[in-house]
């Protein structure tokens, strides 16, 4: 829309600089009065060449994709963003009325300057011309205005809906990215490299956690394993949280060993740290098991993520608190 009202302005603009630049040519007007009325008329024209030729990437709004978290946003962002349209469409409108009465006076001056005599008459032509000309002028700038007011308001409504898109990325608990953001972002990975890991990892006996200790000693518990978690990912892996107390890791241009390293890094940090409750009541030791597989040539994202799934399903069936590679390559 912004691009069509900038090529509306562009093409007004042109249509003036032509018109007038055949009426200047055409007549050979040797009045200097006059001369420099009709070249003023040429440079308001050449605002609205330079109006339409503006700064067009900051009108052009990439909306961004949003997710089901952002619905509201959403909708409430496509009203405002309609009445804005509305309104600046409504003043396109009267700006080119106001450019073809302009046109119009212009065209008749054009026929009757030849036959005009006295300095009153030619008087009254120019200043028919500077009084529509200023109606022109007057449009532009409301129209300007408008244009930059509404500029401002979807700048405001691109960083709410980018907010909104993060919020509906996030897991709200320990601010790692879950499950759609997971799915992107390794459908994406695997688009762009051909070597790519996968780690997959569970709580051992979370639920025992929460029972003896109660639900919010089990959050923590989950938070504390997503910084682990996070400051393990090296600068390209990606740590998601997939529900509840499973994670995963895309960890792309790395082999399944040195991936593996990573997965019992992090498994033994887990089991090392020590769980304090007010400073005084232990918590135990806490362990998690992993299943790390690397993607094979051509491989779904779906049908990957079921072999790193299948490896920590041994991990836990093997006895839990460990790290299951799947060589199987
Ligand atoms: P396993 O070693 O086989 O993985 O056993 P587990 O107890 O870890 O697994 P199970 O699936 O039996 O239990 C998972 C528990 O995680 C049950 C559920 O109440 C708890 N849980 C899921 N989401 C949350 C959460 O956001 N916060 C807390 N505190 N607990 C959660
Ligand atoms: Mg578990
Ligand atoms: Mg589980």
């Amino acid at each position: 829309m912004w691009l069509f009202i900038r090529r509306a302005l562009q093409v007004i603009g042109l249509c003036g600089v032509v018109a007038l630049g055949g009426l200047v040519w055409r007549q050979s007007i040797d009045n200097s009065f006059i001369e420099a009325c009709v070249f003023g008329m040429m440079a308001l024209t050449a605002i609205a060449v330079v109006a339409g030729f503006g700064d067009g990437g900051s009108g052009a709004i990439a909306l961004m994709p949003v997710e089901q978290g952002a619905d509201s946003v959403v909708r409430v962002a496509e009203q405002r963003f309609a009445a804005d349209i509305a309104l600046v469409v409504k003043l396109l409108q009267s700006h080119l009325t106001a450019n073809t009465n302009y046109s119009e006076t212009l065209t008749r001056a054009n026929a009757d300057l030849p036959q005009l005599r006295s300095t009153e008459e030619i008087r009254t032509v120019v200043l028919t011309l500077i009084d529509e000309n200023r109606k022109v002028q007057a449009k532009i700038d409301e129209l300007s205005k408008s244009l930059d007011e509404s500029v401002n308001k979807f700048e405001k409504l691109r960083s709410n809906l980018a907010e909104a898109n993060d919020k509906a990325m996030r897991d709200a608990l320990t601010g790692l990215g879950n499950r759609r953001f997971f799915d992107q972002e390794l459908s994406m990975a695997l688009e762009d490299d051909p070597v790519v890991c996968l780690m997959m990892c569970d709580l051992d006996n979370f639920k025992a956690i929460n029972d003896k200790f109660g639900h919010a000693v089990g959050d923590m518990v989950l938070k504390q394993f997503a910084d682990i978690l996070n400051a393990a990912a090296r600068r390209d892996d990606l740590a998601a949280r997939l529900g509840g107390e499973e994670f995963a890791m895309v960890m792309p241009s790395v082999s399944p060993v040195d991936a593996g390293r990573v997965a019992d890094h992090i498994r033994r940090q887990l089991e090392a740290k020590k769980w304090m409750l007010g400073g005084s009541v232990a918590l135990g030791k806490v362990t998690a098991s992993f299943g790390v597989a690397r993607r094979r040539s051509g491989e779904t994202a779906a049908d990957f993520f079921k072999r790193a799934d299948a490896a920590l399903y041994r991990a836990k069936s093997d006895g839990r608190n460990r790290v299951v590679l799947d060589l199987d390559a």
